[in-house]
């Protein structure tokens, strides 16, 4: 739909918004377009240190909008990187009033991380409500998921903005999608009956 790489240039806010956010190559841009089912919707190569920008997409005839927020974590990034990364969040955070929640995606295979941390201390200081997502499920072993979900799961309990349980993808064999479909559809409107689809 659009791309926004300054604040001035953020869509209207008429409708509601569920966002993405992860470290780079946490397989955000296949969850996307497993998500859509658009093959080529994001990209799903990236230039680390290429410009940066939240991309806005359209779904369900126009009525939500899903927000793919610059990915994090470069190593090779530069302070100044971080630092307009964090402005840029951190305004959409605090400007947008339909954003009604978001996805951060971690590897399943690596757990949280620093960056990780730091976004959901942002997301709890601004009381903006958000869920787990362990991607790329096909990756791991059914006990290795087991354990990264209790370690997840005991490290959301001090999270005061955080949904309790996490929940696991794979965007290449399609585990997980279809449910993450139906909650961004509730998220996005809690009124209407997922039947009369
Ligand atoms: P992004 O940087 O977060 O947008 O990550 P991408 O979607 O571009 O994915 C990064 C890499 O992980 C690519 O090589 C993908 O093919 C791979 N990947 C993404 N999702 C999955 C998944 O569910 N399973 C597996 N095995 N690989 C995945």
């Amino acid at each position: 739909m659009t791309g926004a790489a300054t604040i001035d240039a953020l869509p209207d806010t008429s409708v509601p918004e569920v966002a993405f956010v992860g470290r780079s190559n946490v397989g955000k841009s296949s969850l996307l377009n497993a998500l859509t089912g658009q093959g080529t919707l994001a990209r799903t190569s990236h230039t680390p240190g290429r410009t940066q920008q939240l991309n806005f997409f359209a779904v369900a005839d126009g009525s939500i909008r899903l927000v793919d927020l610059p990915g994090y974590g470069y190593a090779k990034a530069s302070k100044g990187a971080v630092k307009s990364w964090n402005n840029l969040i951190r305004s959409y955070l605090e400007y947008c009033p339909n954003l009604r929640h978001v996805y951060i995606l971690i590897d399943s295979r690596h757990g949280l991380k620093d960056g990780d941390k730091e976004v959901m201390d942002l997301l709890d200081s601004m009381g903006v409500a958000y869920q787990i997502i362990l991607t790329k499920a096909d990756k791991i072993k059914k006990e290795e998921m087991d354990k990264m979900f209790a370690a997840t799961e005991a490290a959301l309990k001090k999270h005061p903005a955080a949904f309790p349980q996490p929940h696991s993808t794979s965007s290449h064999k399609g585990y997980g999608v279809d449910d993450m479909q139906t909650a961004v559809f509730k998220l996005a409107h809690p009124d209407v009956s997922i039947d009369n689809l």
